[in-house]
Parts: C-alpha cells; sequence; structure tokens
C-alpha cells in the first residue's frame, strides 16, 4: 500500500512537488500558512489541514518544504507543528534550504517522537518542481531513504545520498555559494562588457562556446536581457542562504572572503527594491550604479 504524505510548504517548489505526489496517487494532507494555497491543491484531491500537526497526523511521510529557520521554528519545532502531530515511526523529509543547526533541531525533535528524519534539500528550480525533475541532496540513515525512494523518485530526476543526517544541507549550502557567485559574476560581466560598448549576446555566446559555457549563463542572461524577473527562485531566499553559508563558515572556521561580498551584493539589491523578484535580478542595482543597461 503507498504511503500516506503530509505536506507542509506549498510555494513555489513545494506547490509543483506535492501536486506531481498526488498525480502518482499518494493520499496527501496539505498545509500551507496562506490557506489559500492549499485549497488550490485540495482542487487535485489533497486534504486540506489546519495546523502543521495535523497535516502530519497518522501520516507515514511527512515533506517539508519552507523558506528559512524563521519559518522551521513555526511550522515544524513551534506550536502546532508538525513535531507535535509526527506519529512514531514516521518519516519527516525536511526539503528546505536551512542551516545544520537547523537540521540537527529538526532531527532532535523528531527523535522525541520515535520518528526517522532524512535532510533533503533540493537544487532545480520552479520548471524542475512542476516537472519533477528536482535533484536532492540527501542527508541520514541509508535505509531510511530506500524507505521513502519511491516517493522522492516522484519528485526528482537524481537523488544524491551526501551522508549521515546534515550532509545534504551542508551539501545544498555549498551548492548555492557556487550558483550566487555564478550570477554575481555574470552579472558583473554583462555590465561591464555593455558598459563598454559590447553586445551582451557576444559575452553569453563567447561563454558558451567554451569549457566555461553553462545552462545557467544562457538562462540566467537570456532572462536578464529580456528583462524578465519573474520569480523561479526569489532573491531575497537567495540572500537568506548566503547568509546562512557565512553562518556555516563561521561555525567551521572556514574563510569565505569571496561569499562575504557576494553576500553584501544581494543585501543591496535586496535594499534596492529586488528582494520579490527571481535572484537574476541583481543585476540591477549595479546596472544603476554603472549606468549601462543590458538589453538585447
Ligand atoms: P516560497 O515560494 O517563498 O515558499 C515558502 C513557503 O514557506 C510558503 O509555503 C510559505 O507560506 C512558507 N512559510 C514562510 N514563512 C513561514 C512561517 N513563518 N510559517 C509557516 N510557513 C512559512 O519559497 P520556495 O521558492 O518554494 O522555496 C522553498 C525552499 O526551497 C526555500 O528554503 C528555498 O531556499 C528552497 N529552494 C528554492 C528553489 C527555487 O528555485 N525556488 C530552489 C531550490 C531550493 P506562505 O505561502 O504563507 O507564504
Amino acid at each position: 500500500m503507498k504511503q500516506r504524505i503530509g505536506f507542509v510548504g506549498l510555494g513555489i517548489m513545494g506547490r509543483g512537488m506535492a501536486e506531481n505526489l498526488l498525480k502518482a496517487g499518494y493520499e496527501l494532507a496539505a498545509y500551507n500558512r496562506s490557506r489559500s494555497r492549499a485549497e488550490e491543491l485540495a482542487k487535485l484531491g489533497a486534504a486540506v489541514a489546519d495546523t502543521p500537526a495535523l497535516a502530519a497526523q497518522g501520516r507515514d511521510v511527512v515533506i517539508t518544504m519552507l523558506a528559512d529557520p524563521p519559518a522551521i521554528n513555526d511550522a515544524v519545532l513551534g506550536p502546532d507543528g508538525v513535531i507535535e502531530g509526527l506519529q512514531s515511526g514516521a518519516v519527516l523529509i525536511d526539503c528546505s534550504t536551512v542551516d545544520p543547526a537547523t537540521t540537527r533541531a529538526i532531527r532532535e525533535a523528531a527523535h522525541t517522537r520515535s520518528a526517522k528524519v532524512l535532510d533533503s534539500p533540493v537544487a532545480g528550480s520552479k520548471d524542475a518542481a512542476a516537472k519533477g525533475e528536482l535533484i536532492l541532496m540527501v542527508g541520514g540513515e541509508e535505509s531510511v531513504l530506500e524507505e521513502v525512494r519511491p516517493i522522492l523518485d516522484v519528485v526528482s530526476k537524481k537523488i544524491i545520498y551526501a551522508g549521515k543526517s546534515g550532509s545534504g544541507t551542508s551539501l545544498k549550502l555549498c551548492f548555492n555559494l557556487t550558483v550566487a557567485h555564478m550570477a554575481a559574476a555574470l552579472s558583473q560581466a554583462l555590465v561591464l562588457g555593455v558598459k563598454s560598448g559590447l553586445k551582451p549576446e557576444t559575452i553569453i555566446d563567447t561563454f558558451m562556446a567554451g569549457v566555461i559555457g553553462s545552462r545557467f549563463y544562457e538562462w540566467k542572461g537570456g532572462c536578464i536581457m529580456d528583462r524578465d524577473f519573474s520569480t523561479s527562485f526569489s532573491l531575497k531566499l537567495m540572500h537568506k542562504d548566503l547568509n546562512l553559508v557565512m553562518q556555516a563558515g563561521y561555525a567551521s572556521g572556514v574563510p569565505l572572503p569571496v561569499a562575504a561580498a557576494v553576500e553584501e551584493l544581494f543585501a543591496m539589491a535586496k535594499a534596492h527594491g529586488e528582494g520579490e523578484e527571481d535572484f537574476c535580478s541583481v543585476v540591477k542595482v549595479l546596472e544603476d550604479l554603472a549606468g549601462a543597461h543590458v538589453v538585447r
């Protein structure tokens, strides 16, 4: 019999994941802070839960896809949170991008309910979530991963087992550290190039011709040139991740001098008003400072 799922957090990513699980025939109870998002999912067959605890109650597997550590404190660890509803033996899979300390707090709280835990943050954005093509970075017991693999297969195209509990979270921070640097480098190159009289298409084509070619540059470079800043991954959440990266560096004694500069660039962009837009809108603050705009 298929495991019964509780799902908490139906934002850009959670919505696509939950929808795919429903389409795959899983019975799903959903909670979202803004109830309307859960009600939309009810049209596809989900049961709407009034609290995160009720979404978790009686479920074999509970998936959380929440914004940040404060959201985990509210919806997982807090009153009426997921932990209160977890049944003994259930598996809690946290797909949110958080810090190692938050992952540890989730694990310890779940163990008080005799539940099992995986950290499983994701790579891939809104489209990948909608298509069930995420990349998962899993930390925890391998035997627990095997228990829930059929569920994770529905939402992903690749599952990477990173190691013991917390390893998925650590891997995700390394991943987004790199993505943020790529966005910052791309934005600076495009603004400098345009100010120097180059066409932005020429810059992207040159990147793509050699070893530094990455679909990322093509994709986000295209969005910037088309002035399409509709949100796949919000700038405010990328800034949150850079903050978590810096905390992880501090906690483990690893200097991250370039990440510090990139974090400040994203802080500037957020203060500039781009927090809700896609993170490639980080280019805008650089454009304003340079007096040059990147358009085709
Ligand atoms: P999002 O669209 O902003 O959704 C965030 C979700 O968290 C919403 O369901 C929101 O509820 C909920 N939430 C926020 N604060 C809360 C609180 N205090 N209490 C309860 N619920 C709260 O974000 P997303 O893009 O789906 O990202 C979700 C997670 O995946 C984040 O950790 C992000 O870093 C990570 N991620 C995102 C992407 C991407 O491309 N978007 C890619 C990889 C990883 P409301 O609906 O009520 O606001």
